[in-house]
């Protein structure tokens, strides 16, 4: 074993401010910026990055718990786990196996958009159905962990625009911790609604919007009321990396060109950044691929900045969209965004209703079945493609966040040609028959 250690630092890197990942501390003491999870980088440079390589090569195929261990687990964020979080004991670990998540060549969909080499990360291919297990799973054994300690903590509590809390709530049951889970009434799918109250979290409904649940979930957070499970806590961030790493060994260490994921609250596209750079730092890979944040039009914050070139995210009110785990218009983690953009050279589009359902009813087409947000990302390469910054060269992956199915809404209403606003060219809609030969037979020709 590496002795290696991991601390909460500022973002800003304010002196002094240092506590242990098992504190329920949120926010900067002295300049309220957001925290970062700090690892010992010089300790994991002991291990060359030739030997990491071979390491993880070797628990990608089977069980892994640490060195030794009782339990047999297949999961990528704690293949890697002396980046993610050493020093975790063993019996705290609260994992569904999550990670490991396979990439689709989508073949046809990237040579119709000019994008021979375009793949499919498929992170939504998951215990909850989105990408949000990755970070849930080292949030919770965390908290385990806490608690063990002799930490007092009531319970877990998040604001969601649904997979969020889905996750969270889930989690939180197989740890046998109490969740409470704030949505905005009426703005999340069924499907996402459902998770959490089968798992047995208490939902609040609340009529706001995501950012006013946000706000309300923060002060609670503040007041030691609850453990907040926002990607604000940054030890969601620490499972959500995993996702580069896995990218990285999928690609022999010859990483993409670029990396496009669906946006809202900015937590995971910082999430990409910082694993990509803990690779960077340590050897593994030699250059950096460059992010697309990807937004939807009406919810466009940062999007809006990237444009003038601002050096903040000015909050807007985000409007209805399909794209709804995206509707944010106060994104929490929107300097960790600007600092992965500038790092990586990173690119910001958006994608309109019209634009983002045709990209998913297109690549569905093809074999692919995508939730709206995937395919916000989708039409962003698409734009980029489009424009000249992404070449018929470059390989690019998009990271597909959440499994289509919790999203049927979306596509029964585009196939039956419901959607508002938007002209559903590709429905697809039953053909509905007598069940006679002569009918059937007549339909085929
Ligand atoms: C949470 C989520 C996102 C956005 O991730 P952020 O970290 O909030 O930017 C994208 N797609 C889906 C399906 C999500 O659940
Ligand atoms: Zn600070």
């Amino acid at each position: 074993m590496i002795a290696s250690s991991v601390e909460l630092r500022c973002f800003h890197r304010c002196d002094g401010v240092r506590f242990a990942v098992t504190e329920p501390v949120y926010r900067c003491p002295r300049c309220r910026g957001l925290l970062d999870v700090v690892h010992d980088v010089d300790a994991l440079r002991s291990v060359s990055g030739d030997e990491w390589k071979l390491r993880f090569a070797a628990r990608a195929g089977g069980p892994h718990i640490g060195e030794r261990g009782p339990k047999a687990l297949r999961s990528g964020v704690w293949d890697r786990r002396e980046w993610v979080m050493p020093g975790l004991r063993d019996e705290h670990i609260v994992s569904m196996g999550e990670g490991r998540s396979h990439l689709t060549l989508a073949e046809r969909h990237g040579a119709s958009i000019g994008v021979p080499e375009l793949y499919v990360k498929q992170c939504g291919a998951s215990p909850t159905g989105s990408f949000k297990d990755l970070g849930m799973t080292v949030l919770v054994s965390v908290v385990k962990e806490a608690v063990a300690e002799g930490r007092p903590i009531r319970a877990l509590a998040c604001a969601s625009t649904g997979d969020t809390s889905a996750a969270l709530a889930a989690y939180g049951a197989l740890a046998g911790l109490p969740v409470v889970v704030l949505l905005p009434r009426g703005k999340i799918s069924t499907a996402q609604l459902v998770q959490p109250l089968a798992s047995g979290a208490k939902v609040l409904a609340l009529d706001t919007d995501f950012d006013g649940c946000m706000q309300l979930v923060d002060a609670l957070a503040e007041d030691g009321s609850v453990y907040l499970a926002n990607s604000m806590n940054a030890l969601r961030l620490e499972g959500q990396k995993t996702v580069a790493f896995e990218l990285a060994q999928d690609f022999a260490y010859e990483v993409p060109d670029f990396i496009a994921l669906p946006s809202g609250n900015l937590g995971n596209g910082y999430a990409m950044y910082l694993g990509l750079r803990l690779m960077l730092e340590l050897g593994l890979i030699a250059r950096m691929p460059r992010l697309v944040l990807a937004q939807a039009a009406r919810a466009n914050p940062l999007y809006r900045a990237f444009r003038e070139g601002a050096a903040t995210v000015t909050p807007i009110t985000a409007e209805p969209t399909l794209a709804s785990a995206i509707r944010i218009g106060n994104p929490v983690s929107a300097p960790r965004a600007l600092r992965a953009l500038e790092e990586t050279s990173g690119i910001v589009e958006q994608a309109s209703e019209e634009e983002l359902a045709d990209a998913a009813a297109r690549a569905d087409r093809t074999g692919l079945s995508v939730c709206p947000h995937t395919a916000v990302a989708l039409a962003a390469v698409e734009k980029l493609a489009k424009g000249g910054t992404i070449e018929r060269h470059h390989r690019v992956v998009v990271v597909s966040t959440a499994n289509a199915l919790k999203f049927t809404d979306f596509k029964v209403r585009y196939h039956e040609r419901t959607l508002d606003g938007v002209r559903c060219e590709r429905a697809n809609a039953p053909i509905e028959l007598p069940a006679t030969l002569d009918a059937v037979r007549a339909a085929l020709d």
